[in-house]
């Protein structure tokens, strides 16, 4: 695999980065992951814009314009022949003596790479996932897309150790999204509720997508939190990020939740997702 590390397009097993970079050293960095399908890069202006985000709410000054960013993106695309899977961007605030405290103009370290992932021909679209419930361990910012994962590290770890797809973090009683997903539920009278955008979640780049999708289709789209007993009584529960664009969820904690195949609202909005990054142009 061919990165962009530091400047360079180069081998990702010959790439290095220095042991005082507050990225290893603080996780004082953010990043964003953008799905390649056929070819495409998918809602690519919308995931750098959020870069863009990310870096202002920490004072790191963007080292690119988007145009320079998608560029990057395509290099990436065409030296990895990358048709499906997913671009990783990182950037982090630097190499300096470790301290808490930093100096403004420290050179912002980037790092691009691919990742070989099947996104839409991901088999679990068509069977359904299962998914387990986790405490939100996170801290009061969510919205920033921070590469502090710990939390998120624990409770895929968690999924993993009981054998299913995703986890999906709770507040009390409240589901606040997945460990890397925008948790959504269709209830029994059709509304399409997922959460509003606060700090406590990621503004999910899919779930933007998604929304406009829905309001297209002219479903009921509701942002409120909702409960745990509202899944297990939900007609349709599913997930999306850029690395799965959507999953339907069958099953949550061992109960079967949303029936036992993937929902006709989550196959409507599906189906569309895919039919318009279609009409993108291939890198
Ligand atoms: N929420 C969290 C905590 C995430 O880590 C992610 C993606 O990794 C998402 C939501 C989904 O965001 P997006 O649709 O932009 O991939």
């Amino acid at each position: 695999r061919i990165g962009y590390i530091r400047g360079e397009f180069v081998p990702l097993t010959k790439a290095s980065i220095p042991v005082m970079d507050r990225g290893f050293l603080f996780g004082d960095g953010v990043y964003e992951v953008t799905a390649v399908i056929e070819g495409r890069l998918v809602d690519d202006a919308a995931h750098l814009a959020r870069l863009e985000r990310s870096l202002k709410e920490i004072g790191i000054v963007n080292p690119h314009t988007a145009s320079q960013w998608t560029r990057l993106e395509e290099e990436i695309v065409r030296r990895n022949k990358l048709t499906n899977g997913l671009i990783y961007l990182q950037v982090t605030r630097g190499v300096a003596e470790r301290a808490f405290k930093y100096k403004d103009g420290l050179v912002p370290t980037v790092v691009v790479f691919p990742q070989f992932s099947p996104v839409q021909y991901n088999p679990l679209t068509k069977t359904g996932a299962r998914i387990i419930t986790v405490p939100d361990l996170r801290w009061a910012r969510c919205d920033i897309k921070s590469t502090s994962l710990l939390a998120q590290v624990l409770a895929k770890h968690a999924a993993s150790q009981a054998e299913v797809s995703e986890a999906w973090m709770m507040r009390d009683d409240v589901i606040t999204e997945g460990a890397s997903s925008t948790a959504y539920i269709v209830t029994q009278h059709g509304d399409l509720v997922t959460r509003a955008l606060s700090h406590e979640t990621l503004p999910g780049i899919t779930r933007q997508t998604l929304l406009r999708i829905a309001q297209d289709l002219k479903l009921r789209i509701v942002e409120r939190p909702f409960t745990r007993q509202e899944v297990l009584d939900a007609r349709e529960v599913f997930y999306t990020s850029a690395s799965t664009i959507a999953i339907p969820v069958v099953e949550m904690d061992g109960v079967p939740v949303g029936g036992t195949k993937p929902g006709p609202v989550f196959e409507a909005l599906y189906a569309t997702y895919m039919q318009e990054v279609m009409q993108l142009t291939p890198v």
